[in-house]
């Protein structure tokens, strides 16, 4: 098996796509304080506080072969929303068997259960529609993990030659990635993350 770059045949300016992006790929900690103000529902209001960040800073080289698509995102903020929904419904429930409690002898017993159960009934159909926008975040989350999965050895395997801005793979690493061709930095990409559909 040779690493020799296929473009120049050479192999002086090979490196694994790894070490290429290990040594572009720089962290550090930043200290940081900060004072001003912040726009909430209730006004403008100060604030202030300080923080340990990290930092992670890439050269445009170890960004181009570490390129990822987007992570999905998994839709938490939703859930909440979904079950702070609930608890509202319930509250509105309340005064809903109140009012059917006490339905007035003369009246039209339907029309009270419609009227009082209206808020909580729409509440429902709100709610029921964003678990199953939570539902749909969190397949397509797994959809990602399992394209990641596949991806992260077929990238672990490819080499770069820095002549040529070249990548390749020296060997057969998946069905449908071809071994021994040189292919730019972008199909290199595309070719590690072929299973994820997005
Ligand atoms: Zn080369």
């Amino acid at each position: 098996m040779s690493a020799n770059c296929p473009s120049c045949r050479q192999l002086d300016m090979a490196q694994s796509v790894p070490a290429v992006v290990h040594g572009g790929t720089s962290t550090g900690t930043t200290y940081s304080s900060v004072s001003g103000t912040a726009f909430t529902g209730s006004g403008v209001v100060p604030v202030w506080g300080g923080g340990v960040s990290t930092v992670r800073s890439q050269s445009a080289l170890a960004a181009e072969l570490d390129r990822a698509p987007a992570r999905p995102r998994t839709g938490t903020g939703l859930g909440i929303t979904g079950v702070v929904l609930v608890v509202i419904a319930a509250l509105f429930c309340i005064p809903a068997v109140l009012t059917v409690s006490s339905v007035p002898p003369d009246a039209i017993f339907a029309a009270y259960v419609v009227g009082a159960f209206a808020m909580p009934a729409l509440l429902a159909g709100t709610r029921a529609a964003l678990f199953y926008a939570v539902y749909r975040s969190q397949k397509r989350l797994g959809r990602y993990r399992e394209a990641e999965l596949v991806a992260y050895p077929i990238w672990e395997a490819g080499w770069y030659c820095h002549r040529c801005h070249a990548c390749w793979w020296p060997r057969q690493v998946a069905g449908h990635v071809p071994p021994g061709v040189a292919v730019p930095p972008p199909v290199f990409s595309s070719y590690v993350w072929a299973h994820w559909r997005g």
